[in-house]
């Protein structure tokens, strides 16, 4: 990878058409390690509509040779990519976690997750891209194909700053799309790091590249570029919402993935154990920072106070630190940004009536931007912390009377991504498969797992009512089309 090297920080550059550029504005941002203060990862480039004018243009060249080729033959470029990350992945990790805080296990997780991401697309190439249908005219040959969308724009959130640029770009390329990437710059230089496995794996020149910088500036200029046909979107309401009306006004293709309120319910027949391990481990880790992150729980009156108990009692072990040092089992909250808010969500939380059960504060404060695991209790479920995602490591307790009265407490929320219910009655189970309005429904399970190749996304204000990942991958990233032969 091109990078240049001025006082020991190391400046990652743009990907052009085959080649690591600098921005023509000449201008960098620093990316901040959040567990270390001051400790910084490295430079990105703050880019200029130029540049993604460049980029976009690459890509549309790109895109014409690109899509001849056999699926097979797209595919080849995906398996040599997965091998390159593969042999990076402790690299690869160290850059996430020194970027956004995650423990380095839970890195390698994610990017080892992002090597099955693309091994499982790249056998896609193979696969088949329509139906045949019978005509009402028995001497017609009516079948569908599929084409692709065209120059796809890639926008990222940086809190799993591998596994979501690949399993958008992933099904992007294999379908023949060419890609722009812009990621979040809190996480462009572990992007960075992601391209450069893709540069190194072959992939024609303009078939992908990535462009850092401002969201507001080079997501609007994405968004509004003639030669993008379609955007895919990973990050916060506010922005997916502005992002889909300009999307909508130039009549591109546009998918949304967005937050989420995340309920799990603890019915009174559940297995307590798992209850507490499973709300732990899809509330807490990742310092909570993920959309399918549990943050509501629900608990029959008959068993509350006993999970109650061993949650805080559980909750108490819990180490927070340097997600680098082994030992830790929650890092840093990504950014200071990201500290204050969840800070200011704590406070709130005090000050509209909820029982702080355990945590709530600030710790390690001359070392990172850390906060302890944080428990609450709450008798209303209007407060601002049962309603409002936290993107931190609060839970809320809740106590309910009936399954009844939990469902309508979980589905009481303007987001619908996942949703788990702890339980051993299969009435039970029934009644939340048809009630709950997730598109991720877990049942002894806890909320925040994810299968690449089952269908992602969400309900509600939670998405675009599309879905990512697996087969499901497909409708996005390619148009149908509808062949009639005679
Ligand atoms: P964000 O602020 O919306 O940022 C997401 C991406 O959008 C970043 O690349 C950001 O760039 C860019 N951006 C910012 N302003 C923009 C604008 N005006 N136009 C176009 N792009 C713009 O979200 P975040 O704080 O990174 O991520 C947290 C959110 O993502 C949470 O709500 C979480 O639930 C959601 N999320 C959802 C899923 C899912 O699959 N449903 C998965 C992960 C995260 P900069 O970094 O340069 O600002």
């Amino acid at each position: 990878m091109n990078t240049t090297t001025e006082s020991k920080t190391t400046t990652f550059l743009n990907y052009i058409n085959g080649e690591w550029v600098a921005s023509d504005t000449g201008q960098t941002e620093v990316s901040k390690n959040p567990a270390i203060k001051g400790e910084v990862v490295g430079s990105y480039q703050l880019s200029s509509s130029n540049d993604f004018n460049d980029a976009a243009t690459s890509a549309r060249i790109a895109q014409k040779a690109w899509r001849k080729l056999a699926g097979s033959v797209r595919g080849d470029y995906l398996l040599k990519a997965a091998s390159i990350l593969e042999e990076r992945i402790d690299d690869i990790a160290a850059t996430m976690t020194r970027e956004m805080g995650k423990t380095f296990a839970e890195a390698k997780g994610e990017t080892a997750r992002g090597v099955a991401i693309l091994r499982y697309y790249a056998g896609e190439g193979m696969r088949s891209v329509g139906d045949v249908i019978p005509s009402t005219d028995s001497e017609a040959l009516l079948f569908t194909t599929r084409v692709p969308v065209g120059v796809v724009g890639v926008i990222t959130p940086w809190n799993f700053p591998v596994a979501i640029p690949l399993w958008k770009m992933a099904p992007a390329l294999i379908y023949g799309n060419t890609v722009v990437i812009k990621p979040a710059s809190e996480t462009a230089i572990t992007c960075a790091k992601v391209i450069n496995c893709l540069h190194d794996a072959g992939f024609p020149a303009g078939v992908i590249n990535m462009v850092t910088g401002s969201g507001a500036k080079i997501g609007t200029e994405m968004v509004n570029h003639r030669e993008i046909d379609a955007i895919t979107f990973t990050g916060s309401n506010t922005v997916g919402k502005q992002l889909a009306h300009s999307a909508v006004t130039r009549g591109i293709k546009y998918q949304l993935e967005m937050g989420g309120k995340n309920p799990v319910i603890v019915a009174s027949d559940a297995d307590l154990d798992l209850a507490v391990d499973a709300t732990i481990s899809g509330g807490l880790k990742s310092t909570g920072q993920k959309c399918t992150a549990t943050s509501r729980v629900i608990v029959q009156k008959e068993v509350y106070d006993r999970f109650k108990e061993k949650l805080l009692e559980k909750v108490a072990e819990i180490t927070v630190g340097d997600g680098l040092e082994s030992g830790t089992w929650m890092g840093p909250c990504a950014s200071e940004g990201q500290l204050n808010t969840v800070l200011s969500y704590i406070e709130k939380g005090k000050e509209e009536g909820a029982t702080l059960l355990f945590g709530g504060n600030r710790v390690l404060e001359n070392k990172g931007y850390y906060v302890e695991p944080t428990v609450f209790e709450s008798t209303s479920p209007d407060l601002t912390i049962v309603r409002e995602e936290i993107f931190g490591p609060v839970l809320a307790l809740l106590k309910v009377d009936t399954l009844e009265e939990a469902l309508e407490l979980a589905n009481d929320s303007e987001y619908g991504l996942s949703a788990s219910i702890f339980t051993t009655n299969i009435g039970n189970m029934l009644s939340f498969i048809n009630e709950m309005d997730a598109g991720l429904m877990r049942i002894n399970a806890e909320s925040a797992g994810v299968e690449l190749q089952a269908p992602f996304g969400g309900m509600k204000q939670s998405s675009s009512h599309s879905r990512e990942q697996g087969r499901a991958a497909i409708e996005f990233f390619t148009s149908i089309k509808t062949v009639f032969i005679k």
